[in-house]
């Protein structure tokens, strides 16, 4: 991988910057585009989605996570839509889509969770009328594509749940409420409600066919992207505490010294299941006998990160105390942001899942870890079992 450190120390810089203002993270944004990062994932660049690069995709993440959490989850948002192109358009599309990143530096973000009112699509001849709003839209409006997920009237292979590409110029500044997003922590995500009703568009805004979003493994598997994030914000906080307590010379402290070995140890567990995640995923994606198996890795690799992070946030605040927490300080927005954004949809559900595959695989769990895929020098795939 290129050496983004630059740009990591510029993303951190700003974080601070920006959550002082309450202004949108428009800088941040502009650095993203110019660090080539927006493209990474295309066709003959560095993880190319043909080739198997998820262990390196999500250290990426991670890295990008450290740096700032907002551009953190901006940034899964551009990757997770470029995949889901990669996977579903129509050769036209990709080549369209995929242009408008190569060349023009253009961000993409999925916005899945519905608003108060949920998104549904007309359809008629040529084109498509949206109706309803969206709720946590991060990147807002410095998105310039947005995936929205919605019940089409023209239901097929058992879904009515469809993906449309709306270009984000056709959403006019009123559509975005502002005021909806206020938030403990993450502020500079900048995940409004955007109201779409009424937007008109063309036809091949439609991305892939009912159900397509939901598939299986890619949907429940890509919890492991935004766990990469959530991460790379526990090394923040990690690196911060430390900072803070040589600071105030209080490393030699044995009580301190033992809550940072926890917490190292605590980040390095998160490490080694985010690495194990991205080589299953790699090895599994195209093995259908598979993906239960990869689905459950995934599901239990997204709630250790939670783990592993609600940890390091106690540990930490534990070792720095009220005077470390304190506003404006760079630790105080950390903790803010990460403990927010360790709120993902249905915990209990994916634990109950994950179980239940275990449960009917009934195997012993030196099965199920035991099958873990590792990858060797020369790039291939060995799996113990
Ligand atoms: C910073 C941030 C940015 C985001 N950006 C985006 C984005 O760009 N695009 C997007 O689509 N989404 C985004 N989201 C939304 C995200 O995908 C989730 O929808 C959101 O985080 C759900 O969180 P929740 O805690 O409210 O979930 P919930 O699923 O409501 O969970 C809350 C609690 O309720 C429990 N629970 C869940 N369902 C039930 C039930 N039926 N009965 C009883 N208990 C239940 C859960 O187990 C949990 O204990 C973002 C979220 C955050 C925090």
């Amino acid at each position: 991988m290129r050496d983004y450190t630059t740009l990591y120390q510029q993303l951190g810089q700003l974080a601070i910057l920006t959550e002082q203002s309450g202004e949108m993270p428009a800088d941040e944004i502009v650095l993203l585009k110019e660090s080539g990062l927006l493209s990474v994932v295309l066709p003959g660049h560095e993880l190319d989605f043909s080739d198997d690069h998820m262990p390196e995709l999500l250290n990426l993440l991670k890295d990008v996570g450290r740096s700032n959490g907002a551009v953190g989850r901006i940034y899964e948002g551009h990757i997770n839509t470029l995949f889901l192109i990669h996977l579903y358009a129509t050769a036209e599309q990709r080549n369209y889509w995929f242009n408008q990143v190569e060349q023009y530096q253009k961000l993409f973000g999925v916005w899945n969770t519905d608003g108060a009112i949920g998104i549904s699509f007309k359809r008629t001849e040529n084109a498509v009328t949206i109706n309803g709003a969206k709720g946590f839209c991060s990147g807002s409006s410095l998105v310039d594509y947005a995936l929205i997920g919605g019940k089409t009237d023209r239901p097929s292979n058992g879904s009515d749940w469809q993906m449309v590409i709306v270009p984000m110029v056709l959403v006019d500044e009123p559509r975005i409420d502002y005021n909806s997003w206020k938030p403990m922590g993450m502020k500079a995500s900048v995940s409004h409600t955007i109201d779409f009703s009424g937007i008109e568009i063309e036809n091949d805004a439609l991305l892939g066919m009912p159900g397509d979003y939901l598939k299986a493994p890619y949907f429940l598997a890509g919890a492991i992207r935004f766990a990469s994030v959530q991460l790379g914000m526990a090394e923040a906080v990690y690196n911060n505490t430390l900072a803070f307590l040589r600071g105030l010379n209080r490393l030699e402290d044995p009580f301190q010294k033992m809550r940072i070995g926890r917490m190292a140890m605590a980040v390095h567990t998160g490490q080694l299941w985010i690495t194990n995640s991205g080589n299953e995923f790699d090895s599994h994606k195209n093995q259908p006998d598979k993906y239960n198996h990869l689905i459950a890795y995934a599901n239990l690799t997204r709630l250790t990160i939670e783990s592993v992070c609600l940890e390091v946030l106690e540990l930490s605040a534990k070792c720095v105390g009220a005077k470390g927490l304190m506003a404006p300080g760079d630790l105080e927005r950390w903790h803010r942001d990460l403990s927010y954004y360790l709120r993902q949809p249905a915990p209990d559900a994916t634990l109950q899942n994950a179980a239940g595959f275990l449960i009917k695989n009934d195997e012993g769990i030196e099965h199920f870890s035991g099958t873990t895929a590792v990858k060797t020098e020369n790039n291939e795939y060995t799996v113990y079992s």
